[in-house]
């Protein structure tokens, strides 16, 4: 079934405590549509890049089936540039710097070819962008997921509200879940974030997995143990693009479906952390994803017997 995401293409500057990139290719819609691609093809962008950004990874887009025909190219300016530096948990960061550059004013443009999209991906961007996305598409699509993160809640706040009004799933980490909600329990700041528009939330925990809820129902799936972490950004997009590809080849939109795309969002996104950027979604092969997908199978598998 067909893919729509939007998000940025960004440039990126990372600091890790294993060492420091000068800018290297990253942005919401690189890691989701890589991850998806996995799964559901063609998977179409719509983003905006400067002129300035790396036509080798747009060809990479190309090679694995990635629509750019809705991504913007604005030749005379600057791509978005980000940078943050991760503190010795790896699982923590802060934002050294963010230049929205080209998304500043953009204007999003949904070709022909993209209409009729089954799934929506809303990945980390403007919310009022990914409010005029949904909008600009003539039929709304069976599931719209939407990711986004502090930089939002602190400038955006009411387009974040009104955009997460008209979703079905929507995803962020513990520390976005507790800003957003004023609760520190996962479990109220649920209850609450649901109680604002979508039907599913997914809280991601970083190394320790992520959480789904669903009415009364909770789903737990782990982080896979790694020996060496080594990059975490973009894992929270790789997973958002392996939930959402997951959800798009199976076409089932159940929460026990939904399940399974959690866990294969986490297997994502376990290869994701394992190199710097996007270098570890370029070249997975199905063998890859099966073997890391068993992994989590075996990781939570117990028997027990209730007295
Ligand atoms: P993640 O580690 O999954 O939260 O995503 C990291 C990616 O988000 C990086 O590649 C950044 O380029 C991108 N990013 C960071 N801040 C923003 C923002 N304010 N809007 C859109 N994308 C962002």
């Amino acid at each position: 079934m067909s893919l729509t995401v939007v998000g940025s293409m960004a440039f990126d500057a990372l600091e890790t405590p294993f060492g420091k990139t000068d800018k290297i290719v990253g942005g919401a819609a690189s890691y989701i549509s890589l991850a998806a691609s996995y799964f559901v093809q063609p998977v179409n962008v719509v983003s905006v890049v400067g002129g300035d950004f790396d036509q080798d990874h747009i060809q990479l887009m190309h090679e694995r089936h990635i629509s750019t025909e809705g991504v913007q190219v604005k030749e005379n300016e600057k791509s978005f540039f980000w940078s943050g530096r991760y503190f010795n948990d790896m699982n923590s960061r802060e934002t050294l710097v963010t230049e929205l550059n080209v998304l500043g004013d953009f204007d999003p443009v949904i070709p022909q070819s993209y209409q009729g999209c089954e799934f929506l991906m809303l990945g980390n961007l403007a919310p009022q962008v990914q409010k005029t996305v949904i909008e600009r598409l003539h039929e709304r699509p069976k599931l719209v997921v939407m990711d986004t993160m502090n930089f939002w809640m602190d400038i955006a706040l009411d387009d974040l509200k009104e955009t997460m009004a008209l979703v079905d799933v929507l995803s962020i980490n513990d520390e976005e879940a507790r800003q957003l909600s004023g609760e520190y329990s996962l479990v109220k700041a649920a209850k609450k974030i649901v109680a604002m528009g979508p039907r599913f939330l997914i809280i991601k925990k970083g190394e320790h997995g992520a959480l789904l809820f669903h009415g009364e129902n909770v789903f737990f799936a782990p982080a896979l143990p790694l020996e060496e972490v080594f990059d975490p950004t973009g894992a929270g997009d790789t997973f958002a693009g392996g939930f959402i590809g997951y959800l798009a080849s199976t076409g089932d939109t159940s929460f026990e479906n939904m399940k399974r795309a959690v866990i294969y969002g986490s297997a994502m996104a376990s290869f994701c952390v394992e190199k710097f950027g996007t270098e570890r979604l370029k070249n997975l092969t199905q063998q890859d994803i099966d073997s890391r997908v068993q992994k989590f199978v075996e990781l939570v598998a117990f028997d027990t017997i209730l007295q």
